[in-house]
C-alpha cells in the first residue's frame, strides 16, 4: 500500500462544505461569495526529510517554502501560517537559526506566522498554511484540456542533485554544486510568475514528488494522457552528459510548477518566464490517450521510478 492508497482507504470522505477536499495541493473552502481560502499542511520529519546535522536556518526556510509551494500551485497568495514544532530539548543556538530561516521565508513571501504548537519528542516541523484566491481562477490538478501545452516553470533536477550531494553524491563543478544545494536547501516557489500568468493556465501542480509522478495526477487520473519530449525539458547539461535525464524527471523536491495552457498563449507565457528569470518552457502536449508517453531522441522511453513515495 502506498501513501495515496492509504489516504484513499482510511481518510477520503465525500466533501460537505468544502469547495475541494482531499486530492489536490491544497483544500479549497469558501471565504465569501467572490473569494476562497486555500489550506494545506506539510511536515518535515527527522531521518525522512532532514538529519541532526541539517542546517537549522535552511530547515526553517524549507518548512515554510514547501507549504507556500502548495498555495502557489493552486494559484493562490499565501497569507498566514501556523508552526507545529517538536524538539528533543531546548537548544537555543539551533532554535535561533531555525527561527531566522522561517522568518526570512515568511518575509520574502509576505506570510504572517499566527500560531502553532510546541512539543518535546522526536524532531519534526509541521507548517499549516492558509492562502487566498478569487474563486473564479483558482488552479487545480484536474483542469487540463486536450491539446494544451504542458509547461514546467523552471529547470528541474537540481534539488535531487543537492540531496545526493548531502549524502556525498556524484562529482560536479563547484558552480553546479552551489546551484544544486541552493535548490535542495532553499527552494523558492515561483509565486510572482504563477500569479501573473494564472489567467492563461488550466491545470497546475507542484512537482514536489518528481515530474513523472506528478504528471500522472494531471493526466491519467483525469482520464487524459500526455506526450512529453524529454529533450525539451529544461535541466542542467550535467544530466545529458551523464545520460541520466531520468534522475531529473523522477527526483523529487523541485518546488517548481507543472501547468497546462492553451497553445495560443505560448508567447505571453514565454515572455513572462524570461521577465521572471525562469528557464521553464513547453515540454509536451495533453492527449486523449490515457497514458503518459516520454519521447527521447525520437524513441519512446519508460521511466519506472514513479517519484518519491513514503510507503510502497
Ligand atoms: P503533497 O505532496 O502536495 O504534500 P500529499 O501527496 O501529501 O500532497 O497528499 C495528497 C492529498 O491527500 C492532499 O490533498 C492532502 O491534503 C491529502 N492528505 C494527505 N494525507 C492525508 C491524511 N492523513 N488525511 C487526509 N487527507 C490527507
Ligand atoms: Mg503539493
Amino acid at each position: 500500500m502506498n501513501e495515496f492508497q492509504l489516504i484513499e482507504k482510511f481518510f477520503k470522505q465525500p466533501k460537505k462544505n468544502a469547495i475541494l477536499g482531499i486530492g489536490d495541493d491544497a483544500a479549497i473552502i469558501p471565504k465569501n461569495e467572490k473569494d476562497c481560502l486555500l489550506l494545506s499542511v506539510d511536515t518535515l520529519s527527522i531521518d525522512s526529510h532532514f538529519t541532526k546535522q541539517s542546517d537549522p536556518y535552511y530547515l526553517g526556510w524549507k518548512a515554510l517554502a514547501v507549504n507556500i509551494s502548495d498555495i502557489v500551485a493552486m494559484g493562490g497568495v499565501p497569507t498566514f501560517a501556523l508552526l507545529s514544532l517538536t524538539v528533543e530539548d531546548i537548544n537555543k543556538k539551533w532554535l535561533s537559526k531555525f527561527s531566522q530561516g522561517i522568518k526570512a521565508c515568511a518575509k520574502k513571501y509576505n506570510v504572517e506566522l499566527i500560531g502553532g504548537d510546541t512539543n518535546r519528542g522526536s524532531m519534526s516541523v509541521s507548517v499549516t498554511i492558509i492562502g487566498d484566491s478569487p474563486r473564479k481562477n483558482v488552479l487545480t490538478r484536474s483542469a487540463a484540456k486536450i491539446n494544451d501545452d504542458i509547461w514546467i516553470s523552471d529547470e528541474i533536477g537540481y534539488a535531487h542533485l543537492g540531496f545526493a550531494l548531502s549524502k556525498h553524491g556524484p562529482t560536479m563543478s563547484n558552480c553546479l554544486k552551489k546551484r544544486a544545494l541552493q535548490a535542495f536547501l532553499k527552494p523558492e516557489p515561483p509565486m510572482n510568475f504563477i500569479l501573473d500568468n494564472k489567467k492563461y493556465m488550466h491545470a497546475a501542480i507542484d512537482i514536489s514528488d518528481g515530474l513523472v509522478s506528478e504528471l500522472e495526477h494531471i493526466t491519467v487520473e483525469q482520464k487524459l494522457g500526455a506526450k512529453i519530449d524529454v529533450d525539451s525539458i529544461p535541466m542542467h547539461k550535467w544530466f545529458k552528459e551523464h545520460n541520466n535525464q531520468e534522475l531529473a524527471l523522477t527526483g523529487g523536491e523541485d518546488y517548481q510548477i507543472l501547468f497546462t495552457a492553451n497553445k495560443k498563449n505560448r508567447n505571453k507565457i514565454n515572455n513572462s518566464l524570461k521577465k521572471n528569470k525562469l528557464k521553464g518552457g513547453v515540454i509536451g502536449t495533453i492527449t486523449n490517450s490515457k497514458k503518459v508517453e516520454f519521447e527521447h531522441k525520437g524513441k519512446l522511453v519508460n521511466y519506472k521510478k514513479g517519484g518519491f513515495k513514503h510507503f510502497g
